[in-house]
């Protein structure tokens, strides 16, 4: 284990476990509307690594496309404040597009997001992420997958940074409170 972290919440088994189970949910669910186009948003780049994997265990096909928005900037506190820093490529209008998000913590970032994809009229718009932290007051999201609740500390790893590193570990873990208080 890496030894800025303090211990392992979700091992890397339990991580392909999980989201086979979510991939296998979103197969059974979008089968009848494959036609119409699915598009997968994933938000970088700490959802990068975790819809890498949701992408290949969802047997339809899918259009991966990605979007970069700001509001942690490298603390650990969120800001409040959300910037689209990349656009989509794809247009969703008319076509089922599905958000991957690595972890809904107050949920600011999500709402603005959504907020601003359902303007593009898509046909439908739904959340799937891999973690929401439950000790929090949070924007009222409603995620129809979610793969697992977490405590609420500062986690790292599968994806999630601390000032751009960590994100490559294999497991998802809690990083050392002396590392960033
Ligand atoms: P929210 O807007 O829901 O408060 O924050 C969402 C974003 O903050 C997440 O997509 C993630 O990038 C970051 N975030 C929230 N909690 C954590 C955490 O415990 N660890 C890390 N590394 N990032 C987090
Ligand atoms: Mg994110
Ligand atoms: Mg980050």
């Amino acid at each position: 284990m890496n030894e800025d972290v303090s211990r392992v919440i979700f091992s890397e088994q339990e991580l392909a476990d999980r989201v086979a189970e979510m991939g296998a949910a979103i197969t059974r669910d979008y089968a009848p509307v494959a036609d119409e186009g699915i598009v997968m948003v994933s938000v970088l780049r700490g959802a990068a690594i975790f819809m890498a994997d949701l992408a290949r265990a969802i047997e339809l096909p899918i259009e991966m496309d990605y979007m970069a928005v700001s509001s942690y900037g490298n603390g650990a506190k969120s800001s409040g404040v959300v910037r689209i820093l990349k656009d989509l490529s794809s247009e969703i209008t008319g076509r089922h597009v599905i958000i991957a998000e690595d972890i809904l913590d107050s949920g600011l970032t999500l709402q603005y997001l959504m907020k601003n994809l359902q303007s593009r009229k898509p046909a439908s718009l739904e959340v799937a992420t891999l973690l929401r932290k439950k000790t929090r007051a949070q924007a009222d999201i409603r995620c129809r997958y979610t793969g697992f609740e977490c405590p609420d500390e500062f986690i790292v790893g599968y994806g999630l940074d601390y000032a751009e590193r960590y994100r490559n570990l294999p497991y998802i873990g809690v990083l050392k409170p002396e590392l960033y208080q």
